[in-house]
């Protein structure tokens, strides 16, 4: 059996001694697609800032190419493991200043065309690179952020609800670009309370309830 590229090992969280998951199993290999269903308030948003590594865990452990991720610093984990929020932060400045702000954290400055690339893959024209990013709507902040964590060519992309602020032809877009980063090899995790959308995506299929998660096999 080939390492997946990501895995959780028995994984738990609380807040406040309120436990919100509890022995968590997931894998994700590369060139898959693994959707994480389920209702509101069951887990699922915590569970992905836990495999950014942006959650403190009670319990269990995180594995990256089979590596703890325990053992490595934020910035490597952060390069290779990409995380795009529900509702994501604008950096003071451009698009195109937001693009680049992860490469330029190891001295890569992206050129005007890369970040046009970037910006088309995430649904957006590279008429955006100009745009003052905290003016944006919630949809195009969604949409930077996408092209943002795209920047970094990560090895996992972790989606949290990446169509819930887009319109449906935006949204379209969206998970087409999702597809494409499977197909050239990412892992690709992504989180939605929509069934549909989750057998629209294909890939393997988990439901997050109650703290738990079940595979449901493919969708
Ligand atoms: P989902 O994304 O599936 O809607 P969440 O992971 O956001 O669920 O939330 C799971 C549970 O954890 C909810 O009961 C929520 O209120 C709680 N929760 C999430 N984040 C925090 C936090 N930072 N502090 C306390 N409780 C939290
Ligand atoms: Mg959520």
């Amino acid at each position: 059996m080939t390492t997946p590229r990501l895995a959780a090992h028995d994984l738990a969280v609380a807040f406040d001694g309120r436990v919100v998951l509890d022995g968590i199993d997931f894998a994700v290999s590369a060139g898959e697609i693994a959707v994480i269903e389920g209702p509101s308030g069951g887990g699922k948003s915590t569970l992905l800032r836990a495999l950014a590594t942006l959650q403190a865990l009670t319990r269990g452990r995180l594995t990256l190419d089979g590596a703890l991720a325990s053992a490595m610093t934020p910035p490597v984990y952060r390069v290779r493991v990409a995380y795009v929020p529900q509702l994501p932060v604008m950096f003071a400045g451009t698009v195109a200043d937001n693009v680049r702000a992860g490469p330029m954290l190891r001295g890569i400055v992206l050129t005007d065309a890369r970040v046009s690339d970037l910006l088309v893959r995430a649904a957006l024209g590279p008429a955006m690179a100009a745009r003052t990013a905290t003016d944006l709507s919630g949809g195009e902040k969604q949409r930077v952020a996408i092209a943002r964590a795209l920047a970094n060519e990560p090895s996992v992309v972790l989606f949290d609800e990446p169509t819930s602020a887009l319109d449906p032809e935006s949204g379209d877009a969206v998970l087409a670009q999702i597809r494409a980063c499977a197909r050239a090899g990412q892992a690709v995790v992504v989180v939605t309370h929509s069934r549909e959308q989750a057998r629209a995506l294909g890939g393997t299929h988990h439901v997050c309830e109650g703290g738990h998660l079940r595979p449901e096999g493919h969708a």
